[in-house]
């Protein structure tokens, strides 16, 4: 099984937030382990010495953003809660869907590291004043459900969940929901429906869930990621995180980065938030046997293109999403020169229209239409026109026009793939004989 790749001699110079409890061998880190590690020492002192305004000021300052792939400000999220006075009580989600294509980062934090999270949500529902918590997980993560459950028992066991937590006063306890293994899940207002038992559509915003969530209370739905930064931002405060990064952005803190497809060695690293795709590229081994690059992918399908050009950008938040794309999960996906855009954008654009919930017209109808085109043009049998359709169908997916960001996120790949490498999605257009045309590219004569 793959590890949180990261070797020691590496890591010992600094201390991450996430790795520094890690144990060398990729194993579960228990209850006992954890504690060795400093574990549940921030709830100690945060839920004994401070007051939940606090936690989101710290929050804030060390400039924590969203992990699940949006980057919006988790401090200022959080903020939302205590809007109605310190009497709501609500719940702390964590967005454990992880199913963004290319993503495995949620996943191998859980099956190692299930107190850090835990921990992470204690923390949390103390900020945002919470007595409830759930984990809504990925249905095929079978093997991140059995290590939660049993880092659960251990927790309550020993006291860190239940009524007055290290006898602060506070109670708190928390569940893990599995959901059935839909993409949509993974959309907070959808995940929260599911949580109900409702069909997972979502729900318009505002309002957000910080304002009314799961059955209508204030609920904070953080990702898996985002909320396991939580006890190291408590425990070593604001500046120590914001001096991670190492001057390279002005966002706080590490980030787990990882890569995949044609690379020698995939895998997920641990590192200071504001690296380099190069850097990144470089502990993956560099391209399989030789190939070039074509294109990346930054954080997951649905993430803009980047072309070998911007490897020497930073990859926050905020800088890749001035090159049209945007940092999404951090999980590079790598496109070399043999292989063709438009049957990764076929691959792609089903993925997207078999998860479409059909809630939105451009996305229930659009996404299948653009499967087909793209389909046609895969076998050279495209029409004239064809390309400006999608140009079209894809615009009708933009943000704002949808409930979600389902349909923008499957339009994004699709328009920087036609602003990059339109001439590929030309040559499966099928010109018949003798008829009249601006730039014919004739395939399969
Ligand atoms: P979003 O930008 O609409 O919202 C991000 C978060 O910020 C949400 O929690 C939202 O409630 C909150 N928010 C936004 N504006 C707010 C405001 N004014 N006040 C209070 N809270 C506010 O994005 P989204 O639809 O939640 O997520 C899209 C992202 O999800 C994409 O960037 C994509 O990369 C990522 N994604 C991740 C996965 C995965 O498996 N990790 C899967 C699909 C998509």
């Amino acid at each position: 099984r793959s590890r949180i790749l990261q070797p020691a001699a590496e890591r010992r110079p600094e201390t991450h937030p996430l790795t520094w409890r890690l144990r060398d061998d990729g194993q579960v880190v228990n209850l006992q382990d954890y504690q060795s590690r400093e574990g549940y020492l921030a709830v100690q002192q945060v839920l004994n010495e401070h007051d939940p305004r606090a936690v989101i000021a710290t929050m804030k300052q060390a400039r924590v953003r969203g992990r699940g792939g949006a980057g919006f400000s988790a401090g200022l999220k959080w903020s939302l809660t205590l809007q109605g006075g310190d009497m709501p009580r609500g719940y702390i989600v964590c967005n454990a869907d992880e199913m963004e294509p290319g993503t495995f980062k949620d996943r191998l934090l859980m099956e190692q590291q299930p107190h850090l999270l835990i921990e992470g949500m204690i923390l949390a529902a103390f900020a945002n004043n919470a007595r409830y918590g759930y984990i809504f997980l990925r249905g095929e993560y079978v093997e991140s459900a059995r290590v939660l459950a049993e880092a659960l028992v251990e927790a309550r066991e020993a006291g860190w969940l239940g009524r007055d937590i290290a006898g602060s006063g506070f109670d708190f306890d928390m569940a893990v929901h599995t959901g059935a293994g839909r993409y949509i899940c993974g959309e907070e207002t959808a995940l929260l429906n599911s949580l109900e038992g409702k069909r997972a559509n979502p729900r318009a915003k505002p309002p957000f869930p910080g304002q009314s969530g799961a059955w209508g209370k204030p609920t904070v739905v953080n990702n898996v990621e985002t909320l396991c930064n939580v006890p190291a931002v408590m425990l070593r405060g604001a500046d120590w995180y914001q001096g991670l990064s190492g001057g390279r952005t002005e966002d706080g803190g590490t980030k787990l980065y990882g890569a995949s497809g044609l690379v020698n060695r995939p895998g997920l690293w641990e590192l200071p938030i504001g690296i380099t795709g190069q850097e990144i590229l470089d502990r993956a081994g560099g391209l399989r046997d030789g190939r070039a690059l074509k294109a990346w992918l930054p954080g997951g399908a649905s993430t803009g293109f980047l072309l070998p050009k911007h490897l020497d950008l930073p990859l926050d938040f905020d800088t890749v999403g001035k090159e049209g794309s945007r940092l999404g999960t951090g999980l590079i996906t790598v496109v070399t020169e043999d292989q063709s855009m438009v049957s990764l954008m076929r691959n792609l654009e089903e993925f997207f229209a078999r998860e479409s919930c059909g809630w939105c017209t451009p996305c229930r109808d659009g996404l299948p239409w653009t499967v087909k085109l793209l389909l046609a043009l895969e076998r050279g049998e495209g029409q004239a026109g064809d390309v400006e359709l999608l140009d079209k169908l894809a615009a009708d997916c933009g943000p704002g026009l949808t409930f979600c960001a389902h349909a923008p996120g499957a339009a994004m790949p699709l328009q920087t793939a036609l602003r990059h490498f339109r001439h590929e999605f030309e040559q499966g257009v099928h010109y018949p004989k003798g008829k009249a045309h601006a730039d014919p590219i004739p395939v399969g004569e």
